[in-house]
């Protein structure tokens, strides 16, 4: 079942590089050369501009520029490099996530570490203090074959759809330090580098280029950067066969299957050619080289967009979803990723929203241009019916950020809906479209908020009271109820709509609503605005016979209750992840 509904994370709240809620004593003692003092909650020393006579000393305060990591598939070990850029005034302590133990020495540029504590889910290390600079610090680990939430989260080997074995590592949000040290704050951009030992004949595939080996796979992410949340994730099949699937903007597609998968053939190679000629039109070329591979795989999520590198559910041409043709719509999904999730990342958690909100739209938009009508019309349905029952608002304002297991599953109906197709009505797709290019245009860690700059920087327009209303918020939803009514003169019939918020809050929206006569249907389109001042606005429109009867919103396009609800509450839907 792959609907959801998780529990477990213990904290996802992205730690400094030198443990912000730390005191000065922690794991400080037995530092060489530093004259015993302790340095653990923040820069104490800053003496290394005093000619070199007195040590650097204290937190290094940075993010990890570059991982290079060596994983033994079948050792279920870890020996990771992680480089941090120290920034003056430096130091002799730095921190990173770390939920294992090391197994064996601790480096520091080399030297071996005067101090190595792994507690709490942080591994604290101190070496040679330096006041600038490249800072290398090396660190075995094992890890557990073990999952998380319910998910492909963790270290996991399960049956594939031929009876051979698929193993997958993923890190997903704030989890890279499941495996190995790491700094797993999702809106971090880092360069990777990947050795994976397996045993020989099996298939390794990892983000970034790959180069395949006997007994090794190796990737490498560099130039174009990548979070730890995608970027740390590899899958291994020994029978996988690799299949050319299309060459398309310079970019070979490649599907990676085992014998009975029939992901690649499900899909039409002139469709995908099209969609991504007109997403590397939109945001510009691949970020990630020259080839996109796509494994299949025994996976909880439909989906996941390691960068260059996409994992999909092997039978994911198979299944019944909410949308027209999942096979088709997963794929756009996950290519959308690379630039926005990849490329360009989250600030932090509780901006999670937007990264789905994009990779659901602009498969939309291509579904609603260029492919059969029905097609984008199951996706907007699909959309607003899980709307509804979301618990969370798209981008959450609780501090602390709830678990990210908690509400990222509340994305996934409203993130494009509120996000982008009601925004359509107010300032159109163009807009929209061109906002989003600008958001993504270069590489960085964004947030909702500054979505909103870019729609607004393209339109002109103050977003701030649209994004209030329907965006940020504390709790449960709220979302607005709408009542209908129709008066008519002769042919002229007049139809209005009225906000009934138990809050009092007014959404700015378009709303559409069909009229319908014995013989004849019209739509009306009702105009609130981005900021209204009023709770009742109206529309004209022409019919000859009597109105029978009126259906809010249905195109689906806006995310409401009307006033005249069904009796029983509507049944709780799956909500598909990826
Ligand atoms: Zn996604």
């Amino acid at each position: 079942m792959r609907s959801l509904f998780f529990l477990g994370l213990a904290s996802i709240a992205a730690l400094t590089a030198c443990g912000s809620g730390e005191t000065g004593s922690g794991g400080g003692g037995g530092k060489g050369g530093s004259g015993g003092s302790t340095c653990g909650g923040g820069p104490c020393g800053g003496g290394g501009g005093d000619g070199g006579t007195a040590p650097t000393t204290g937190q290094i305060p940075g993010k990890v520029k570059r991982y290079d990591y060596a994983f033994d598939m079948d050792a279920l070990s870890a020996d990771t490099k992680l480089t941090v850029d120290v920034a003056a005034p430096g130091g002799d302590c730095v921190d990173f996530e770390s939920r294992q133990p090391t197994t064996g020495d601790v480096t520091w540029n080399s030297a071996t570490a005067t101090t190595a504590i792994t507690d709490m889910g942080v591994l604290h290390a101190c070496g040679q203090g330096l006041a600038e600079g490249p800072l290398e610090v090396r660190a075995p680990t094992a890890f557990p074959k073990k999952k998380f939430f319910g998910l492909d989260v963790g270290f996991s080997q399960k049956p594939n759809m031929n009876g051979g074995a698929f193993t997958y590592l993923v890190s997903w949000v704030g989890g890279c330090d499941q495996f190995a040290p790491c700094d797993n704050d999702p809106g971090t951009l880092s360069e990777f580098h990947f050795d994976i030992h397996h045993a020989p004949g099996t298939t390794v595939l990892c983000s970034g280029k790959l180069t395949p080996g006997t007994d090794n796979t190796r990737c490498d992410i560099e130039g174009t950067l990548a979070p730890t949340y995608s970027a740390v994730g590899w899958a291994a099949d020994a029978q996988w066969k690799k299949k050319p699937f299309m060459t398309a903007n310079g970019v070979d597609w490649v599907f990676y299957e085992v014998p009975g998968g029939t992901l690649a053939s499900s899909l039409d190679v002139t469709v995908m050619s099209d969609f991504f000629g007109w997403m590397t039109d939109l945001l510009g070329p691949f970020p990630y080289g020259d080839e996109l591979r796509f494994a299949g795989g025994p996976t909880a999520w439909l989906g996941f967009e390691h960068p260059a590198n996409i994992v999909l559910l092997e039978d994911l041409d198979k299944i019944a979803t909410d949308y027209a043709d999942a096979m088709t719509h997963v794929t756009m999904h996950e290519t959308t990723h690379q630039w926005a999730g990849d490329r360009s990342t989250i600030a932090t958690a509780a901006d999670f929203v937007w990264k789905e909100a994009t990779a659901e739209y602009l498969p939309y938009v291509f579904e609603d241009e260029q492919l059969p009508p029905d097609v984008g019309a199951a996706s907007l349905e699909y959309w607003d019916g899980i709307s509804l029952q979301s618990q969370h608002y798209p981008r959450p304002m609780e501090e602390p950020t709830p678990p990210v297991q908690t509400f990222y599953g509340d994305v996934y109906g409203p993130g494009p809906m509120v996000l982008y197709v009601q925004l359509e009505g107010l300032i159109g797709r163009d807009k929209v479209l061109a906002g989003i290019q600008a958001f993504l245009k270069d590489a960085g860690a964004r947030s909702v908020d500054d979505l909103r700059k870019a729609m607004e920087a393209v339109s002109g327009e103050n977003l701030q009271p649209y994004f209030d209303a329907w965006v940020f918020g504390v709790g449960v939803p709220e979302w607005p109820t709408m009542k209908v009514t129709t008066s008519q003169v002769g042919s002229e019939v007049t139809v209005t709509v009225t906000q009934e918020n138990a809050s009092g809050k007014l959404y700015g929206c378009v709303v559409e609503v069909e009229v319908q006569t014995a013989n004849d249907k019209v739509t009306a389109t009702i105009d609130f605005g981005i900021d209204p001042q009023s709770a009742i606005a109206s529309a004209k429109v022409t019919l000859a016979d009597p109105v029978l009867s009126t259906v809010l919103d249905p195109r689906h396009r806006l995310v409401a209750r009307e006033k005249a609800a069904p009796a029983a509450p509507p049944k709780p839907r799956p909500v598909w992840i990826f």
